[in-house]
C-alpha cells in the first residue's frame, strides 16, 4: 500500500511539513508532502510518530506547573496568576471567542488552553468540574474550508501582472458583476463554487517582507515562466524565496502562444531547481497558459484548487477576525481605507478591531468586487473604512469586542513602543552555536552572494564539503546568486533566520541599513579560505574575532643622533596619527620595507613618553636595529579586532 506524504499526515493528525521533518530525520529523503512513501517508510515512521508523541507527552505532564482554582478567574485574574501582560491574555482569548468586558470568566476549555501555553497546568475544583462539563457539550467547533491565497512570483516581464489581470477579467466576465472592479490588494474568484485569493501585487519579495513581520500571508505560490525566455535570475530568486516560505510552487509556462516558446527548454531549467514536472517523473505541478491570449487559465485554477485540497485550509469563521493590511490608503471623501485580508474568522460593520498602532470601528465595508457587504469571513480580501489613523501595510489586524479593550491594548503597546505583536529573534554567526547548543535553531540558513559564477560554483562546493564534514548540523544555502547583497536577500535572511554572506562584494548603505535594523548579520568576505574557516569555527562555537592591521601614525626622520651604549635614536617628526611607545613599527625607506621590531623608546625633549601626536617632534629608538637614515618613514602600526567586517 503507497501513500502520498499529505495523505499520512491526514490519517497522522500532524501537518505534511512536520511529518516531511520526521522522514528527513529517518533518513529518508521526500521533496514535499506530494512524495509517494511506500509500506515500510510508511510502518517505520507511524512508530517513530508514536513514541515521539508519548515522549512529548510525558514531557509536558513533567514540565507544567499546577494552578489550583475553584472559582473561575477573569482577565485581570488570569493576567496576574499566569505573570504575563493583560494584552496579551486577551489577544490570546479572542483568537477563541468574543470577550463582553474584561471582568467576564473565562471558560474552563479555554482557560485550560492558555494555561498550558505558559506551562501551567489548570486543576479544577470539584464544583468546577461539573460545570466544565456542561461548556463543553454545548460548544462545539465549526471549521470549514478556507480558500488558498495565492501569490504570483517570477521574473520581470514573464507575464505576472498579465496573468493577474487575465485571470480577474475572466472571473468578473463569467459573474453577475459585469466588468467593474476595484483594486485593494488582493482580489478572490469563483471556480465551480470554490474560492481562490490572488494578492494583487505580484513578486516575491512581498511574501518575504511579511515573513520577516513574522506573518505567513501566502499559501500557493505560482511561479510564472515565460516560455520563450526561460529560467531567469529571478525565477531562481523567486523559487528560493518560495521554499524557504515552505510554500507549494505551481508553475505557469506562459507565452506558449509566442513562435520561440520552447516548454521542454523551461521545464528542463526548471529541474535543475528540484522543480520537476510529474510527466518526467517529479511531483511539480505545470501548467502551460498564454496569459495574454486567456488559454490555459482554467486549467491552472484547477490546479490551484486541487493543490489547495491537498494543504487542507481550514479556518473557524464563528470567531473573531485576524487578519493582515495589505494596502493602505487616504481618500479625500472618505478618510483613512486599508485592505485587510481576513485569515481566520469573521468581522463585521460595527466590530472594534486594532491594527499594528491603529485601531477603530469598521464603518463600513466593501469587497474586491467594490459592493458594499455587511460582513466577511475566511479569506475574504475588504476594504474597511473606520481606522482612526494610518495602519501599516503587513500589520496584522485583530477584531477587539470592545472599545475598553482596545484602549488597553494600544495604549500597553504604545508603552511598549512596538506596533507589530511579533518581535523578530535575530542570528549571527557569532551566536550561532549558543543558539544551535540551546535548540533555538537546528540548521545555518546562508544567503550566499558573489562577484562572478566562478567564485558562486567554488564557494557552493567548499561549503557543501563543510556538510560532509560535519554531519551533524545542517547548513542550507537557502538562496545562491551573482550580484550584490540586495534589500530582497536581506528581507528572505530575516524572514528565515539566515546569514547573509557577500565575497567580494559590498552591499550599499541602504542595503546596510535595513539589515541593521532587521538585525541580520552581513559578513563580507575576499578570501574562501576565510569563509570556511569562519564557518566552521561557528559551528564548533569558536569564532575568534578577526584581527587586522591597524597603521596609528607615521613619522618622518628628520636628524640621526648615535648614543654610545644606547644606539641610534631617530630624531623624527609625527607627520599624522598618534604614535605610541607600545605600537610595533617599521621602517620604509623609498617605499620600501627595510625593518619590521618594536619601539625600544619614546622620548619628547629627555623626557620618556607613553604617545605623540601629529605635528609633534620626538626621539625615537627601535629594538635591534641601528641602521636609521634620514627621510626614513617609520610607520607605527597595531592589530586590532576587525569592525566594519560584520555590518550590524
Ligand atoms: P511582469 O513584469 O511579469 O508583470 O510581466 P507583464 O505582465 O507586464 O508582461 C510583460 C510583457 O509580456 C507585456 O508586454 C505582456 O503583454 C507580455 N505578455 C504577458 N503574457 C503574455 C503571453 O501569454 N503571450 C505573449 N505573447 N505576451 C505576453
Amino acid at each position: 500500500m503507497k501513500m502520498r506524504v499529505y495523505e499520512l499526515a491526514e490519517e497522522l493528525k500532524i501537518p505534511a511539513k512536520e511529518l516531511i521533518g520526521f522522514l528527513n530525520e529517518e533518513g529518508i529523503k521526500v521533496k514535499n508532502h506530494m512524495s509517494t512513501l511506500d509500506k515500510d517508510t510508511i510502518e517505520l515512521i507511524k512508530e517513530v510518530i508514536d513514541a515521539e508523541k508519548e515522549k512529548k507527552v510525558k514531557e509536558k505532564k513533567k514540565q507544567l506547573k499546577v494552578i489550583e482554582i475553584n472559582k473561575l478567574p477573569n482577565l485581570k485574574e488570569l493576567s496576574s496568576q499566569l505573570k504575563v501582560s493583560l494584552s496579551e491574555i486577551i489577544q490570546k482569548i479572542i483568537q477563541f471567542e468574543t470577550i463582553s468586558s474584561i471582568d467576564k470568566e473565562v471558560p474552563v476549555n479555554i482557560l485550560k488552553n492558555i494555561a498550558k501555553e505558559y506551562g501551567y497546568k489548570i486543576e479544577l475544583s470539584d464544583k468546577l468540574k461539573s460545570k466544565s462539563s456542561l461548556q463543553k457539550k454545548d460548544k462545539t467547533i465549526n471549521l470549514i474550508v478556507k480558500p488558498p491565497v495565492v501569490t504570483v512570483i517570477g521574473h520581470v516581464d514573464h507575464g505576472k501582472t498579465t496573468l493577474l489581470d487575465t485571470i480577474r477579467k475572466t472571473d468578473v466576465t463569467k459573474g453577475e458583476v459585469g466588468g467593474i472592479t476595484q483594486r485593494i490588494g488582493a482580489y478572490q474568484i469563483n471556480i465551480d463554487h470554490k474560492k481562490i485569493v490572488f494578492i494583487d501585487t505580484p513578486g516575491h519579495e512581498a511574501f518575504t517582507t511579511m515573513r520577516a513581520r513574522g506573518v505567513k500571508a501566502t499559501d500557493i505560490a505560482v511561479l510564472v515562466v515565460a516560455a520563450d525566455d526561460g529560467v531567469m535570475p529571478q525565477t531562481v530568486e523567486a523559487i528560493n524565496h518560495a521554499k524557504a516560505a515552505n510554500v507549494p510552487i505551481i508553475v505557469a509556462i506562459n507565452k506558449i502562444d509566442k513562435a520561440n516558446a520552447n516548454v521542454e527548454k523551461v521545464k528542463k531549467g526548471l529541474s535543475k531547481y528540484d522543480l520537476v514536472p510529474e510527466e518526467w517523473g517529479g511531483e511539480t505541478l505545470m501548467v502551460e497558459v498564454s496569459a495574454l491570449q486567456n488559454k490555459g487559465i482554467e486549467k491552472l485554477l484547477e490546479t490551484i484548487s486541487l493543490q489547495a485540497e491537498m494543504l487542507d485550509l481550514k479556518a473557524n469563521p464563528d470567531i473573531p477576525a485576524k487578519g493582515l493590511i495589505i494596502e493602505t490608503k487616504l481618500d479625500k471623501k472618505r478618510g483613512i481605507i486599508a485592505s485587510v485580508l481576513i485569515q481566520d474568522g469573521s468581522l463585521k460593520i460595527g466590530d472594534y478591531f486594532i491594527a499594528g498602532l491603529s485601531y477603530g470601528k469598521i464603518r463600513n465595508l466593501v469587497d474586491d468586487k467594490g459592493k458594499s457587504i455587511k460582513k466577511a469571513g475566511p479569506s475574504t480580501p475588504v476594504e474597511i473604512i473606520g481606522f482612526c489613523k494610518m495602519p501599516q501595510a503587513g500589520d496584522y489586524f485583530q477584531i477587539v469586542p470592545d472599545d475598553k479593550l482596545v484602549k488597553i491594548i494600544i495604549s500597553e503597546r504604545e508603552d511598549e513602543g512596538r506596533s507589530k505583536i511579533i518581535v523578530k529573534p535575530s542570528l549571527s554567526l557569532d551566536n550561532l552555536f549558543l543558539e544551535m547548543k540551546e535548540g533555538k535553531i537546528d540548521k545555518l540558513n546562508i544567503i550566499l552572494k558573489t562577484d562572478t559564477q566562478g567564485s558562486l560554483d567554488a564557494l557552493q562546493e567548499a561549503i557543501k564539503k563543510i556538510k560532509i564534514e560535519n554531519e551533524e548540523v545542517k547548513i542550507d544555502i537557502i538562496h545562491a546568486g551573482v550580484g550584490n547583497i540586495t534589500e530582497t536577500d536581506v528581507m528572505l535572511a530575516s524572514a528565515s533566520k539566515a546569514i547573509t554572506i557577500g565575497f567580494n562584494i559590498r552591499p550599499d548603505t541602504n542595503v546596510q541599513k535595513i539589515a541593521k535594523s532587521e538585525k541580520v548579520d552581513i559578513r563580507l568576505y575576499k578570501i574562501i579560505y576565510d569563509l570556511i574557516d569562519e564557518i566552521k569555527s561557528a559551528l564548533k562555537g569558536y569564532l575568534k574575532p578577526k584581527i587586522e592591521e591597524y597603521i596609528c601614525g607615521q613619522v618622518e626622520v628628520r636628524e640621526v643622533f648615535k648614543i654610545p651604549k644606547i644606539g641610534t635614536i631617530a630624531g623624527s617628526y609625527v607627520l599624522n596619527g598618534k604614535i605610541s611607545n607600545n605600537d610595533k613599527i617599521r621602517v620604509i625607506r623609498d617605499g620600501k620595507l627595510i625593518y619590521e621590531g618594536k619601539v625600544s623608546s619614546l622620548k619628547r625633549f629627555k623626557e620618556d613618553v607613553k604617545e605623540v601626536n601629529t605635528g609633534f617632534e620626538c626621539g625615537i629608538g627601535i629594538e635591534k636595529f641601528n641602521d636609521i637614515k634620514l627621510k626614513d618613514i617609520l610607520e607605527f602600526y597595531t592589530f586590532r579586532e576587525i569592525k566594519d567586517k560584520k555590518i550590524i
